[in-house]
């Protein structure tokens, strides 16, 4: 998710950007241009979101998680930032991760069909927490740049999320990725003892 945006975050604490201080209209107009195109940054997976897709899609096989990786997934390049208690300085950690697999010309998602993603109540957290994600919130710039692109963003007659709100969104985000960072160090940054039904072969796609 770090492609395209230029925000790295040092710290749990988000820094909201000044033009959210006083909070902000939004409410999707479901007119699927965030399910489309790379270049606003990829859409992550978390463990939960697999576990909460794969029992929608009723998938309890490791033959099944596979065939559903290949199809629906990518392992794609992550980073975080981390300082640990007592440390002067933090170092930021690179690692794989797992993203959505978009495709076509447009590059959509592959569950995004007539506009609508089919698995709207299942849909994984950074499409829940969309367009409140800690890197877009914590920049003006990141911010008024997407907001040109979401119609959502560009009405007034949205529903208004406070300053808290955001703030909310954005940090649940953010623990969520911590989580998975920690999970990742647990495993040697090994992504295949993360989701074992991921295979090598996924690695060069
Ligand atoms: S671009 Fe904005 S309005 Fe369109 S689907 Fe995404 S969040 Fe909703
Ligand atoms: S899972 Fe649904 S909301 Fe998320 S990118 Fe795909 S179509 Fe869009």
């Amino acid at each position: 998710m770090e492609n395209g945006f230029n925000v790295t975050l040092t710290s749990s604490d988000i820094k909201l950007s000044k033009s959210l201080e006083n909070g902000i209209e939004f409410s999707c107009q479901m007119c699927g241009s965030c399910c489309r195109g790379f270049h606003e940054g990829e859409v992550y997976l978390y463990p939960d979101d697999i576990d909460r897709l794969s029992e929608f899609l009723h998938i309890s096989s490791n033959s099944g998680l596979k065939k559903f990786a290949k199809k629906y997934l990518r392992i794609i390049n992550d980073t975080f930032f981390w300082k640990e208690l007592g440390e002067e300085r933090g170092k930021t950690y690179k690692f794989k991760n797992i993203g959505l697999k978009f495709t076509g010309d447009d590059e959509h998602c592959q569950f995004l069909k007539d506009n609508k993603c089919i698995v709207h109540e299942n849909r994984p957290f950074q499409c829940i927490c969309f367009p409140f994600w800690h890197m877009l919130v914590s920049s003006r710039k990141n911010f008024i740049e997407y907001a040109k692109k979401c119609p959502g963003l560009n009405t007034l007659k949205g529903k208004h999320y406070s300053k808290e709100e955001i703030l909310d969104w954005a940090t649940k985000e953010y623990e969520m990725e911590k989580e998975y960072f920690f999970k990742m160090r647990q495993n040697d940054f090994n992504i295949f003892k993360v989701y074992p039904f991921l295979s090598k072969d996924m690695l060069n796609k």
